[in-house]
């Protein structure tokens, strides 16, 4: 897997036409350093100073219109945001309990929901959705549901 960095994050703004800011600069690298993270819009707020909400939001945006960054959904909140490559290859496991993410190979979920979708001609974005439920630790012996 190639690692994206910083700088091909800015190089992908830039070349959608975006003046590289200070503070676009600065969610750039929060997304690059955290190659593994699962970071929601409020995450990267958070993680960058004197940065607005909607800049962090349009920045995103824009991000994932340049084809460098993807959101998924890990349940009912907020979409997490990815580097795209990394977005790419893995399926999520969310437990509702505790918040566990457990990332799983995306060809192994992506052979059983294409089997699905083939009959009606579909195209799944497979990793789009979290698949919810509950950990080993906190699914209880003898309460798993199937
Ligand atoms: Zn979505
Ligand atoms: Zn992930
Ligand atoms: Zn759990």
């Amino acid at each position: 897997m190639t690692m994206v960095t910083a700088d091909d994050l800015i190089d992908g703004l830039r070349g959608s036409g975006y003046r590289i800011t200070e503070a676009r600069r600065q969610i750039c690298l929060l997304l690059a350093g955290e190659p593994e993270g699962h970071l929601s819009a409020a995450d990267v707020l958070d993680g960058v100073s004197g940065v607005d909400q909607s800049t962090v939001y349009r920045t995103l945006e824009a991000l994932e219109r340049a084809g460098l960054v993807e959101h998924i959904h890990m349940g009912h909140g907020a979409g997490a945001y990815h580097l795209a490559p990394a977005g790419g290859d893995h399926h999520h496991l969310v437990c509702e309990a505790c918040g566990t993410v457990v990332d799983v190979p995306l060809s192994r979920v992506r052979a059983a929901v294409d089997d699905v979708a083939r009959s009606h001609g579909f195209v799944v974005d497979t990793a789009h959705f979290a698949l919810v439920g509950r950990c080993t630790s906190c699914a209880a012996p003898g309460t798993t549901s199937q």
